[in-house]
């Protein structure tokens, strides 16, 4: 496949005349996705930045190839050879899932007709479907007809959208400086950035503990809100989690919701993971109280199988989304506000936006939210699978039993002098097991100490093959332990880079 050289800039143009160009750039894409798809016996290479960054560095973006086949043979040498692949079953480290198709069929049309949500006159239909969708997530949360909402680019700027609104809503003289955000400490970091974003003090974001299975305590919360109500403070905000994502845990929605609604504040509910409960026919109800939410964030890109970004801000009452509106002469005037035509740039902090909606609207005509239920289901089945395993495994220990897909333990080295390099160990386990490429397996800190972390979203993911991943573990963590406090009976093991 040849395309005209220099001097026919044209022809790269997507346009009547080039759709035969199109349809065999397209297929030659997917193609080769499809083969290393198909080829992929492990979920990354375990390259390092110091290998690729250099042949990257070397390619002269002053060089075009001017053919699409051997940018391709480019592409595959310096992104798909060594990508990290999320749909591989052992691929078990973050909240990233496996894609459907019909999403991914949604992704190819909405970048090619390229529509941008921020106006009517940019989108015409993908407004609509947009909507159409809004209303469909509010109605599966439970709000009433007064409910809105936008699509955004991911939970960050959800949460950032919605704290943005509740400031607004709290602001009735109050100084910033006075504002504060509960949260809890297993709360997601992007609260803090939307605080500092939104001008609030650096002392705005207040966390109340948690308890042994790592949801906010009640009792904590309420002890928060009567202490900043004595101490002539305004809480904007409660920030609940549902699906906390280090453990998983769900905070008690209902408990929190009637704190919140006897102390006038308002409350989110960050449910970036545990959206996908939404669909669930087993598990909805594990997200009982979200209803009594004032906004909730959900992510499609992580719980219901979408790709890379499809995420949105939903809220009890659409009139609050007024605070984050401006009427740009050029763009939106507010005449066409009165008019009533649907300019979703009102509602939103982006203005030219993707129509990302598009992928889950192909995903609910095709598969429908049973079957996206279904998946998440399995997924968390398989969780609670895991966890009898590992709790029985004695060489680790665990954390709590989440009510999602996460697992976070160690490994624990026998009794003896190899107990106090624990720590090491499961650091040294993890990368290790990364450089190898056999699956790739996320790591926290839990009271100080580092811990081991499955996120499962991934359906295709068996016990066996979690099995095998913690055999690995276990082995990589035992050498590491073995060479720098050598068990008596076998001194001088292997020696380890750690
Ligand atoms: C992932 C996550 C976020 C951030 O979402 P992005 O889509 O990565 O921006 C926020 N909150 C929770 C609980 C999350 O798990």
């Amino acid at each position: 496949m040849t395309y005209p050289h220099a001097g026919a800039a044209r022809s790269y143009l997507f346009n009547d005349r080039t759709v035969d160009g199109y349809r065999r750039a397209m297929a030659a894409g997917a193609e080769r996705v499809a083969e290393r798809i198909r080829h992929a016996d492990r979920p990354f290479s375990g390259v390092s930045p110091e290998r690729l960054a250099p042949e990257i560095a070397a390619i002269d973006l002053e060089r075009p190839l001017r053919d699409p086949a051997a940018a391709l043979d480019e592409v595959e040498r310096v992104y798909l050879r060594d990508a990290v692949y999320f749909h591989h079953p052992r691929y078990l480290a973050h909240l990233n899932c496996p894609v459907v198709i019909p999403a991914l069929l949604g992704e190819a049309v909405l970048s090619a007709v390229n529509s941008s949500l921020d106006t009517w006159d940019q989108s015409a239909g993908g407004t609509l479907i947009e909507r159409r969708l809004v209303e469909w997530t509010a109605s599966r949360i439970g709000f009433g007809s007064a409910a809105d909402g936008v699509f955004t680019s991911g939970g960050t700027q959800s949460n950032l959208h919605a704290l943005l609104l509740a400031r607004e809503e709290a602001r009735t003289g109050a100084s910033l400086a006075r504002l504060r955000v509960i949260t809890s400490a297993a709360g997601h970091f992007s609260v803090r950035k939307a605080a500092n974003l939104l001008g609030l003090g650096p002392d705005a974001v207040v966390t109340v503990e948690t308890d042994a299975e790592r949801r906010m305590r009640p009792a904590a919360l309420a002890r928060e809100l009567d202490r900043c109500r004595r101490a002539g403070l305004v809480v904007m905000a409660v920030v609940a989690t549902a699906g906390t994502t280090d453990f998983g845990s769900i905070d008690p929605l209902p408990e929190i919701a009637a704190l919140c609604r006897s102390a006038g504040v308002w409350l989110h509910v960050d449910a970036a993971y545990g959206c996908g409960l939404l669909v669930s026919r087993r598990r909805r109800h594990l997200l009982d109280g979200i209803e009594r939410a004032d906004s909730v964030t959900v992510d499609f890109h992580k719980s219901f199988f979408q790709p890379v970004s499809s995420s949105a801000v939903l809220v009890r009452d659409g009139a609050v989304l007024r605070h984050a509106a401006h009427h740009a002469d050029y763009l939106n005037p507010l005449r066409m506000a009165e008019r009533g035509i649907p300019n979703q740039v009102d509602k939103s902090l982006q203005t030219t936006r993707r129509f990302d909606a598009l992928k889950l609207w192909l995903t609910l005509r095709v598969m429908g939210p049973d079957a996206v239920g279904e998946l998440f289901d399995e997924v968390v089945d398989r969780a609670a699978e895991a966890h009898a395993l590992i709790s029985a495994d004695p060489r680790f220990e665990i954390v709590t039993r989440s009510p999602l897909s996460t697992l976070v333990f160690r490994y624990l080295p026998p009794e003896g002098p190899g107990r106090k390099l624990a720590d090491d160990a499961n650091l040294y386990a993890r990368e290790a097991l990364a450089a190898s490429g056999a699956a790739v397996v996320a790591g926290t800190r839990v009271d100080g100490r580092h811990y081991l972390k499955l996120t499962l979203l991934n359906p295709e993911t068996t016990l066996d093959d979690i099995e095998h991943v913690l055999d690995l573990l276990a082995g990589h963590a035992r050498r590491y332990v073995d060479e720098l406090a050598p068990p008596a009976d076998h001194p001088g093991a292997t020696h380890v880079h750690a």
